[in-house]
């Protein structure tokens, strides 16, 4: 017979009833979302590296002129780090990057043989992610942006819309670093609405709460929302 439920399962549980109904707001607010094209794990992993500290319409464009200089990885390999740098420009801290790239490549090659990371399909989420992250400039943000979008494994990326959302809501507390809020938010999120969320909340951070105005007011959140809720009160919000 099972006996009463620990308060630790009745807060997972409410955390778990929070998350169902941010993203059934936000699926109205935005529409439903669909899981975008699979591609190769170390094409995903490269174009994560790329897109660190840019917007994707200049790591995209990036990549693609790598993509079109070196047709395949292990040309990338055998590069000059200048010549990568070179075709990376359009990403920014090229000089920064290009050198990641390569010893990326180099170590996938040395340890595996080959230019690819599609054997991380068969491994769990947490063993890949901890793969990944043994990789110079690879957090467990890139990471699990590879193994949610390439391998499709259940692993939520907590990126800088995300985070300040889910701080705002209230989901996780208004002082939680990067890596804590990627810990708890992992526990809220189930496996078969972490791309839901993860998605759901970058279009609203991106469209209604973002970091400077919040548009308390037309937000789908509002009346769930602890900082809309003192925005409100101390009325420094937006004119609606
Ligand atoms: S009410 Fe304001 S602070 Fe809260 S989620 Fe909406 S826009 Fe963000």
């Amino acid at each position: 017979m099972n006996g009463p439920a620990s308060a630790v399962d009745l807060s997972r549980k409410a955390e778990r009833a929070a998350v169902a109904v941010v993203c059934r707001r936000l699926r109205r607010a935005y529409g439903p979302v669909e899981w975008p094209q699979q591609g190769p794990v170390l094409d995903e992993l490269i174009a994560a590296v790329l897109s660190q500290n840019t917007s994707d319409a200049n790591s995209g464009p990036a990549f693609e002129e790598l993509r079109r200089q070196f047709p395949d990885w292990d040309q990338v390999r055998r590069a000059p780090v200048a010549r990568i740098a070179a075709a990376i420009r359009q990403a920014g801290l090229a000089n920064r990057k290009a050198p990641r790239i390569k010893e990326i490549l180099q170590r996938i090659y040395g340890e595996r043989g080959g230019s690819s990371l599609e054997f991380l399909h068969e491994r769990t989420a947490g063993e890949a992610l901890e793969y990944l992250t043994t990789f110079p400039g690879v957090g467990p943000k890139t990471a699990a942006c590879v193994l949610l979008f390439a391998c499709r494994k259940p692993v939520l990326p907590v990126d800088t819309h995300v985070h300040r959302v889910a701080q705002r809501i209230g989901l996780i507390g208004p002082r939680t670093d990067a890596n804590q809020a990627h810990r708890e938010l992992s526990g809220m999120v189930v496996a078969d609405r972490v791309l839901e969320f993860h998605i759901q909340l970058i279009r609203h951070g991106r469209a209604v709460c973002t970091a400077r105005r919040p548009q308390c007011r037309d937000c789908a959140l509002l009346d769930l929302c602890r900082e809309g809720r003192r925005r409100l009160s101390a009325g420094d919000l937006e004119p609606g």
